[in-house]
């Protein structure tokens, strides 16, 4: 498989010219089968998701996008996907079911629509379905994926590992492993849900918001550090790990400074230009 990062910020874009090379737009992942032109499946849709249109060579999207859950971050491109907002697109949106009996299209809906927003889900246009997942395996877009629920703040959060038969990643984007202890470092516990997604994969994409430094004060936002990222890989045996979900003021330098201090080239800091084959 093909994996395209289209954006790789969290909490909200990040422009300017501190930001430029590792890029500013919100979270969103594209992934093509190898012998596909053009992405099938959409992990997440924030602002990054316009980035996709420009991969599918003037064609409408045809595929899946999956929600990680329904932070602002992870849903603010949608209705500016162009690939996806035609008349010929044709999607399915999955998202965390989150148990309270309303319908996928009602829960987008509560984000996005008047006054809120001008239109709602109904008004995309397209052929579009809108429906729920729940933790298990399950087959889109001819990949295996599998949901396993993770602690983050506000809202039911799944990561996902996906596998073509040939390889896998684990996306993990949001994720606040202190929630469930310290662990043995202070940067949050390894616990099952994490090395289920971890374990043995070729690539885990990984929440890296926040610095060691940072966690005492603001890993009750609901995110996990870097070291913890690069730890979990390392403990789950996870080929390589891909740093991502950048806090919006870490800058281009400062990034290079997090890349240069693993100096591991199993260890990865995304940025928006990355294309990784698996
Ligand atoms: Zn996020
Ligand atoms: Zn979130």
């Amino acid at each position: 498989m093909r994996v395209h990062f289209c954006g790789v910020r969290g909490s909200t874009p990040a422009p300017g010219p501190a930001f430029v090379r590792y890029g500013g737009f919100t979270s969103c992942v594209a992934i093509a089968h190898d012998h596909d032109e053009v992405p099938t499946l959409l992990l997440d849709s924030g602002t990054g998701v316009r980035r996709v249109t420009a991969l599918l060579g003037g064609a409408p999207f045809a595929g899946t996008i999956l929600l990680s859950h329904l932070h602002w971050d992870h849903t603010h491109g949608l209705p500016f996907f162009r690939g996806g907002d035609r008349d010929d697109a044709l999607v399915s949106l999955l998202l965390p079911d989150q148990l309270d009996g309303q319908a996928a299209s009602d829960v987008l809906a509560r984000g996005m629509s008047p006054p809120h927003f001008p239109i709602g889900p109904e008004g995309l246009r397209g052929t579009w379905r809108f429906e729920t997942v729940s933790p298990g395996t399950f087959s889109v877009e001819g990949f295996t994926v599998t949901a396993v629920e993770v602690p983050h703040k506000g809202g039911r959060t799944f990561g996902y590992r996906v596998s073509d038969g040939h390889a896998s990643m684990s996306y993990v984007p949001d994720h606040c492993p202190t929630a469930l202890g310290p662990g043995e470092d202070g940067l949050g516990a390894m616990h099952d849900a994490a090395l289920a997604l971890a374990g043995g994969v070729d690539l885990l994409v990984h929440d890296a918001q926040l610095l060691s430094d940072e966690v005492a004060t603001e890993a009750s936002f609901g995110h996990a550090a870097a070291d913890y990222a690069v730890g979990l890989g390392r403990a789950a045996g996870s080929r390589r790990v891909v740093l991502f979900h950048h806090k919006p003021e870490r800058t281009d330098d400062d990034l290079d400074a997090l890349a240069a201090r693993f100096d591991d080239e199993a260890v990865v800091v995304a940025s928006e230009d990355l294309v990784l084959s698996l």
